[in-house]
């Protein structure tokens, strides 16, 4: 492996730079760090719910905004944010530029609106550098080949700061937030969470990809590629927040739980009196993937008189483009009707060790039970179990089944948390 430069990549996102105080404390909080750090890259996001606000200003012109000028449009939070964030730090006397993706070369595939970071010429970013500037990077886009504006997937910011400090070969990749790191859920549902002083990439991704949406699986995807630790922290305060690396260190014994998530934007589709013969569950799914749709999780049962259930759980935002290919399996008599049911959310508990430790799930399954909760769809992988319930009982499910592996009395149990 190639040896960490003294660069330091910080991303800050959309919540820490919401308002223009939030941006002039963000700057003076970067200000501080140059004493330490002096070389300094910073990714930021868009301000506060900008993109949001963007998405729901296209749904006003058109009924299914998607596509590259869907990014032209989207790409235009972080320039906002980068630009505002430079004049503050110039403000204050110290010398920063703004970059945007293609600025800064982050070249990525064509797929808009979920575009993948293909390659960073970092000869920009370095001369800045080395001319003692602070360089501030657009997060969540890049530019293709001919120089389309594209964006990488919500939450995407995260992803350039990796990107960008894996290209640097930077010592450390800080994701600085609105919490104090990764806790064991988010803290804003359950007021007891615990902060996790370290964990592994393989726990933060699985913790990420289950709904844990303080960073983007992405983004601990290619840091563990190329070796780069990952200090998830606070915007707002100097403390250490939960470092995640790999290494030998990490291979110790750890929680078998570290973590429960809840995913809300999910939608199940149920396709009834399905024929039991081969090659119908290949149809279905090739016809989704065609439509670009990915499917998180799948169910088929079989009943006796040869005619079958296929369920499938997706996000959310796919929804209306199942419904729409129901109508197709209906005629060709895949199925004879399905049902797209919105108002579920997943629940899941992740933990390295979860396969290896008997009556895990069974201990979730209780306390959903004791809050009366009815689980309906069941999945379970190495690192993670998996129930699908109704979405208004998702905030009650999650702390019921923390309060199972967390309870008050287990506090600091986990070899690696150094309670504060
Ligand atoms: P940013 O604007 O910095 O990108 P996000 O809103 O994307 O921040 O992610 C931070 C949020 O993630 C927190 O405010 C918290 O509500 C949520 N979150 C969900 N699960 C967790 C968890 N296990 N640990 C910490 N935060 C979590
Ligand atoms: N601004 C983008 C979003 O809201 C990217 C990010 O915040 O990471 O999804
Ligand atoms: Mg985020």
């Amino acid at each position: 492996m190639t040896r960490s430069t003294d660069i330091v990549v910080q991303k800050y996102g959309g919540s820490s730079v919401a308002t223009p105080e939030k941006v002039r404390a963000i700057a003076e909080r970067i200000a501080t760090c140059l004493a330490e750090t002096p070389r300094l890259v910073v990714v930021v996001s868009a301000m506060g719910k900008t993109t949001d606000q963007l998405v729901a200003l296209a749904q006003q012109v058109a009924r299914r905004p998607r596509g590259r000028e869907m990014d032209m449009l989207l790409a235009t939070g972080e320039q906002v944010a980068v630009s505002l964030l430079a004049l503050a730090l110039q403000d204050r006397g110290v010398a920063a530029i703004s970059l945007t993706a293609a600025q800064c070369g982050i070249r990525t595939d064509g797929a808009f609106n979920i575009a993948r970071i293909q390659s960073i010429d970092t000869r920009r970013i370095l001369s800045e550098l080395d001319a003692g500037r602070v360089v501030i990077i657009t997060g969540f886009q890049g530019v293709t080949g001919v120089d389309d504006v594209t964006t990488l997937g919500r939450g995407g910011g995260d992803i350039t700061g990796a990107a960008v400090a894996a290209a640097l070969q930077a010592s450390v990749c800080e994701i600085c937030t609105d919490v104090d790191g990764v806790l064991s859920a988010d803290p804003n549902v359950v007021a007891g969470a615990r902060l996790w002083r370290e964990l592994s990439f393989e726990e933060t991704i699985e913790l990420a990809s289950s709904g844990a949406k303080v960073l983007h699986p992405r983004a601990a995807e290619v840091c563990m590629a190329y070796g780069i630790p990952i200090h998830v922290r606070s915007s707002f305060h100097r403390n250490e927040g939960t470092w995640i690396r790999g290494g030998p260190d990490m291979v110790m014994e750890q929680a078998a739980v570290v973590g429960v998530s809840a995913d809300k934007k999910i939608a199940k589709v149920t396709l009834l009196n399905v024929p039991d013969r081969p090659g119908v569950a290949a149809r279905v799914f090739q016809d989704l993937a065609a439509e670009g749709i990915n499917v998180r999780l799948i169910i088929q049962s079989a009943s006796a008189d040869d005619r079958g259930r296929i369920t499938f759980i997706l996000d959310a935002e796919y929804a209306d483009g199942a419904a729409q290919l129901i109508g197709r399996w209906k005629a060709d008599g895949i199925t004879s009707d399905g049902i797209v049911d919105r108002n579920v959310a997943k629940i899941s508990i992740v933990g390295a060790r979860l396969q290896s430790t008997p009556g895990l799930a069974a201990r979730m399954f209780g306390a959903l039970a004791r809050e009366g909760i009815n689980i309906d769809c069941i999945s379970s992988s190495e690192m993670k179990v998996a129930c699908v319930i109704a979405a208004d009982e998702i905030d009650r499910a999650v702390r019921s089944v923390h309060d199972e592996f967390f309870p008050a009395a287990a506090a600091g149990q986990r070899a690696n948390v150094l309670s504060s």
